[in-house]
């Protein structure tokens, strides 16, 4: 094969750790970064004797890639320069914590390639931070997304939570017009989900929370003021101005290869899902966990209806070489005239109403 693919690099590292997180990631010290830093390396330098595929993305996530400092993360991409072949234009996104401005050199970062920067920032309501034991203030957010622009980085996203404790459509309202004023060109809306065994899923009963309804209120809320100002929705989570959608994350939902290096990373990579654990020492043992073939047709047009674009038949047909059934024509149509979905001679897409109950209407169509 000869496509490109896309990298994910994980830095399993935190300054502290948030009550409802539950990615891999916990506190460290410097001689912790330098020591996990020399195993992704070599971890990259091996996956890069396995493939000559070009490299069209790269995310640095987390955890907290930030915490790394600049003259690491510049190491780290230089590594990933010598070992892989990227493409001129490649898009290389690193994920930062709103405090981390006052640190970050990010006219370095630019000059070395970094040309796209997450921000979570979760929240521009005090209060609500607070609940989320989020040590920034949306205050620090906004700087470091100006630092960042000013470095000449352009393509800036900022991260937000739906359904979190205390939130109201007055405090969404604020919060989106907030990272509006920041100018940033995409935001992410997650809505709060409770994991088992986070802090938040022992003290549930206690949080003030909006019930499944209201969090559908506010879900539907945000979509519509985040479209009122220019962010238009290219995924359930996900919003842009025109030509700043996340090239990386939407490549995962093409169905396009990647490599993910690092503690909890997952891969698709020629044809097969496998995937690092969360331990760290098994990442240091090269451990890799092997999850099946991936890339069939149920998981492609699971994947594909997770964007605006939706489930477009001819690039199907020209994956899988015939059309799509007659049957999940019919229910498509069904849901369409319920209005949780549209469909056409050309495609099908979820609503944002149909987002919400997206998992109940794809097992009804597949
Ligand atoms: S900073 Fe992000 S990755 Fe780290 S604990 Fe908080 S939510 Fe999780």
């Amino acid at each position: 094969m000869t496509d490109a693919i896309g990298l994910y690099i994980h830095i399993p590292f935190c300054r502290k750790k948030c009550p409802y997180c539950d990615f891999f990631s916990g506190k460290a010290t410097e001689a912790d970064y330098d020591a996990y830093l020399a195993v992704l390396k070599s971890r990259i330098t091996s996956w890069a004797n396995k493939t000559n595929r070009p490299v069209a993305t790269i995310y640095f996530g987390g955890g907290t890639p930030s915490i790394l400092g600049t003259k690491r993360l510049v190491g780290l991409l230089s590594h990933i320069r010598q070992c892989f072949r990227l493409y001129d234009h490649a898009e290389v996104t690193l994920e930062v914590n709103p405090e981390s401005g006052k640190w970050l050199d990010f006219k370095e970062l630019s000059a070395y390639g970094f040309n796209r920067v997450s921000v979570g920032m979760q929240s521009a309501v005090p209060k609500e931070l607070e609940s989320l034991g989020r040590i920034h203030t949306a205050e620090e957010a906004k700087q470091t997304v100006t630092l960042a622009q000013k470095a000449g980085i352009e393509n800036i996203s900022l991260d937000l939570m739906i359904g979190i404790p205390y939130q109201t459509k007055e405090s969404l309202k604020a919060s989106i017009a907030f990272c509006a004023s920041c100018d940033v060109k995409h935001i992410s809306a997650y809505l709060l989900k409770i994991e088992e065994g986070t802090p938040f899923f022992y003290q549930r009963g206690l949080l003030p929370i909006a019930d499944e309804d209201e969090q559908a209120d506010l879900y539907l809320y945000a979509v519509q003021e985040l479209e009122a100002s220019g962010y238009l929705q290219y995924e359930i989570s996900n919003f842009a101005q025109k030509g700043f959608e996340s090239r990386h994350n939407t490549a995962y939902w093409k169905c396009r290869e990647y490599i993910g290096i690092g503690p909890s990373a997952h891969s698709f990579f020629e044809g097969k899902r496998f995937f690092y654990s969360r331990n760290l020492t098994e990442f240091q043992n090269n451990i890799l966990i092997q999850d099946g073939s991936g890339g069939d047709e149920e998981e492609y047009i699971m994947l594909s209806l997770r964007l605006n674009r939706g489930l477009v038949f001819s690039e199907f047909e020209q994956r899988f070489h015939h059309p799509i059934a007659d049957s999940f024509m019919k229910q498509a149509e069904q849901f369409a005239k319920a209005g949780y979905m549209v469909a056409d001679k050309n495609h099908v897409a979820f609503t944002p109403k149909g987002y919400l109950i997206s998992n109940t209407i794809l097992s009804r169509l597949l």
